[in-house]
């Protein structure tokens, strides 16, 4: 069961409380690969990256099952670069860069041999490239999944709602459904949101969990509480890609699926914060993926006497 993902290849430097790196790989689509690449393969990439992006990175990502034949390589630009500094609490961070460097003449092509997958995974990006790509599919894929971020609500908005209409779950977190639905409640910002295209909304609450909405249901997971958060950079990211890697794999796009399909992608989420970068997601196995699942099963269950 194939998936395509869509999103940046990038450079990040990023300040926390506890570190600062200048330059590292990162990019939404970096992230989603190699979380979603635990589960299914091949994972068809879609990007555009500079002269600059390392070769060994590629590498890397080949190895784990990624197919690069969608990314575009450019070679008298450089990569897409962001830069960020998160507050004390990590859960919040102000953009400090943005520089779309090969983003800004991107116009990205599916390629044929992509044609067959049932899942599309819209990470982070130009809401105009995401709705192209959804347009080049010939078949619409089975589940279309989309990821965005405040940046784009700012300068994009109008393209962001026709994309909306387009896709099955949308992936935000709790200040981006704000902003997006101009509610302060996350259950009427849900319900709002569900209006606007997506029948699926997953609201991410960094350190506090994740709220899946379905027409009137609601499901919650809680984030494994970590004794130590190194670099939350590309845990939404990393989320998305267990999320849907986890779909893909099991086939089954069912309410009740994507419940578990949170839970992966908060485990894998989990490891991503542990270190800089992807850095962390190329050591993780399948038993370390087990193990955490694990512990979210063990951390929300109880019993309970109703008399
Ligand atoms: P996350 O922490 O999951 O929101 O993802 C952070 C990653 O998204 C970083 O590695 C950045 O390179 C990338 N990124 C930041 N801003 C944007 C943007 N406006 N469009 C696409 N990707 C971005």
């Amino acid at each position: 069961m194939s998936l395509i993902t869509v999103g940046t290849m990038a450079f990040d430097a990023i300040e926390t409380p506890f570190g600062k790196v200048d330059k590292i790989v990162g990019g939404s689509a970096t992230y989603v690969a190699y979380a979603a690449s635990n589960f299914v393969k091949p994972i068809n990439q879609i990007s555009i990256i500079g002269y600059d992006f390392p070769a060994e990175e590629l590498e890397e990502m080949k190895k784990r099952g990624v197919n690069i034949d969608g990314v575009e390589i450019v070679s008298d630009k450089k990569s897409f670069f962001w830069s960020g500094k998160y507050h004390m609490d990590m859960n919040s961070r102000d953009t400090l860069i943005t520089d779309l460097n090969v983003l800004e003449d991107f116009n990205p092509i599916v390629p044929d041999s992509y044609q067959d997958s049932e899942f599309l995974m819209l990470g982070n990006l130009m809401p105009k490239l995401q709705l192209s790509v959804i347009q080049q599919m010939k078949v619409r894929p089975k589940l279309i999944v989309m990821d965005t971020m405040n940046f784009w609500m700012d300068i994009a908005l109008e393209d962001l709602k026709v994309v909306l209409k387009e896709v099955d779950v949308l992936l935000v977190n709790d200040a981006e459904a704000r902003q997006l639905s101009g509610e302060v409640s996350l259950v009427k910002a849900a319900n709002k949101i569900l209006e606007m295209g997506p029948r699926f909304l997953v609201i991410k609450k960094g350190e506090h969990g994740a709220l899946l909405f379905h027409e009137s249901h609601v499901f919650f997971a809680p984030a494994l509480p970590l004794e130590e958060v190194i670099d939350p950079t590309g845990a939404g990211d990393t989320f998305a890609g267990g999320f849907i890697g986890h779909l893909a794999k099991t086939k089954d796009i069912s309410f009740k699926n994507m419940k578990t399909a949170i839970i992966v992608g908060s485990a894998l989420a989990s490891f991503c914060v542990e270190k800089f970068g992807p850095e962390r997601m190329k050591e993780i196995t399948k038993s370390d993926i087990d193990q955490r699942i694990a512990q979210f099963v063990d951390l929300v269950s109880f019993d309970i006497d109703l008399v």
